[in-house]
């Protein structure tokens, strides 16, 4: 399936904390992506952080959130989609990885779409007080009030072990198109997606891991990185698992990895 990646803005962040061989603030950007599924049309992957990251952390305590991880969004996630040549309002499915801002924050760009989430990503969030979920990058203004209405969760006891991946998975659609899987340890019940690309199959893996060496050389985050980890020692087991995908071969992508920008046709 054809698939394009998009910036949905960008934070600027210590490369050091997922690189520690680089010491520079550098923009962490919030890619999201769209795959043309032939019968459903495209198909989001997360949406970035949309303009109405603003208009959400306006208000204590989320304002936390703006202080401490300059946010640059300027642009809708929608506008974005139209500039490509995307139709916003034609979405109807929207994967959503896991649910800290930058990847949920323009989902109500799209009142038409269903939301496909782990069951177990958004429950835990949801029963924090306001300042816990904003400690935990969770901001619950960046959903639509029928969010749940049109929101369709998959628990993970559905998933079974895939025979490539050696990960829990989900076939989506139920015809093989796009495959969620189990990359545990960065956020509650956190997903990536398998899906055959033009170039052969890629694992998208989302935020299971942060900087290509963490794959390539076994570079691990540094403490401060790690705060914002959900399970460490879930996210280390995911991090070797992918390691030794990519080692067989595998094509990974990640939504914060400077390598990705590669596929972004105009990054910004
Ligand atoms: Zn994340």
């Amino acid at each position: 399936m054809e698939v394009r990646f998009f910036n949905g803005g960008h934070c600027r962040q210590l490369q050091a904390f997922v690189d520690r061989r680089t010491w520079r603030i550098a923009p962490f950007f919030a890619v999201f992506l769209a795959v043309r599924h032939p019968a459903r049309g495209w198909v989001l992957i997360d949406t970035g952080y949309s303009d109405g990251f603003a208009a959400a952390t306006r208000r204590w305590p989320a304002c936390l959130y703006r202080w401490t991880t300059p946010v640059t969004a300027t642009a809708s996630t929608a506008d974005i989609l139209r500039r490509a040549g995307i139709d916003p309002a034609a979405i109807r499915d929207i994967v959503l990885t896991h649910f800290h801002a930058d990847h949920i924050g323009g989902v109500k760009d799209f009142p038409a779409a269903r939301f496909h989430h782990g069951a177990e990503a958004l429950e835990p969030l949801l029963k924090l007080s306001a300042f816990a979920q904003t400690r935990h990058a969770f901001l619950p203004a960046l959903l639509p009030g029928d969010f749940a209405a049109r929101a369709a969760a998959v628990p993970l006891a559905g998933f079974r072990p895939h025979p490539q991946l050696g990960m829990p998975a989900h076939d989506l659609f139920g015809d093989g198109s796009l495959t969620l899987v189990s990359l545990p340890g960065h956020a509650p019940g956190h997903l990536g997606v398998f899906f055959e690309t033009p170039a052969g199959p890629l694992l998208y893996a989302a935020d299971a891991y942060w900087h290509h060496r963490q794959i390539e050389d076994s570079t691990a985050p540094l403490p401060p990185a790690r705060i914002f980890i959900h399970d460490n020692r879930a996210y280390d087991a995911t991090v070797a698992q992918l390691r030794r995908l990519a080692r067989a071969g595998l094509a990974l992508a990640a939504c914060h990895c400077p390598h990705t920008q590669r596929h972004v046709a105009a990054p910004g």
